[in-house]
């Protein structure tokens, strides 16, 4: 099975993602791509952090399953290899924005989109600047979220509102169990 959640900047797929995975051993969390810069206490494996001609060249290759230009960086989901959870049996989880997910959607239309929404914009925004990220950026992540909504909402199997982050975790490990 391939769970794709995406949903907007600042809404807490990364953490909600994070949980899953170490709650269920079935799951197994693919590590994308990006050529944005790591931010300051960002773990060293939250992505393959690689230049922008590295980038090019994997995508020459076909190493994607997906990619995208968020925002001014590249992002994208490896083709999963021998060395993914795939081949361990286990259900891969892609944490990816919504134009990914249309991509994942039209290749795969087998797969789960779980689909997370923040409790409100300014909540979203908290959460956001918590992040430490420039005034320049947050405003341009809140901008491209109210885009993204609409058509995650279009595409979702399952829409989930993040409001009280264990209930969030709660739901998704129910969703994805009920789907096995
Ligand atoms: P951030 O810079 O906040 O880590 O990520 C920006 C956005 O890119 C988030 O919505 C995140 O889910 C998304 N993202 C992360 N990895 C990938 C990926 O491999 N493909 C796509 N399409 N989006 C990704």
């Amino acid at each position: 099975m391939i769970i794709v959640v995406s949903g907007p900047g600042g809404v807490g797929k990364g953490t909600i993602v994070d949980a899953a995975v170490k709650r269920d051993a079935r799951l197994w969390l693919s590590r994308s791509w990006t050529t944005r810069e790591q931010r300051p206490g960002e773990a060293d494996d939250a992505y393959v952090f690689v230049s922008a001609e590295e980038f090019e060249a994997r995508i020459e290759d076909g190493g994607f399953l997906e990619w995208t230009n968020f925002l001014g960086n590249y992002y994208g989901t490896p083709v999963p290899d021998e060395g993914s959870g795939l081949a361990a049996g286990r259900d891969i989880v892609l944490e990816i924005e919504v134009d990914g997910a249309q991509q994942v959607k039209r290749l795969r239309p087998d797969v789960m989109l779980i689909f997370v929404l923040p409790p409100s914009r300014e909540e979203q925004e908290r959460r956001l600047r918590g992040r430490g990220d420039v005034d320049h950026k947050v405003l341009a992540r809140l901008k491209k979220a109210e885009e993204e909504e609409p058509i995650g909402r279009d595409l979702a199997n399952h829409v989930v509102v993040n409001d009280d982050l264990e209930d969030t975790i709660t739901e998704m490990l129910a969703i994805i169990d009920a789907a096995r």
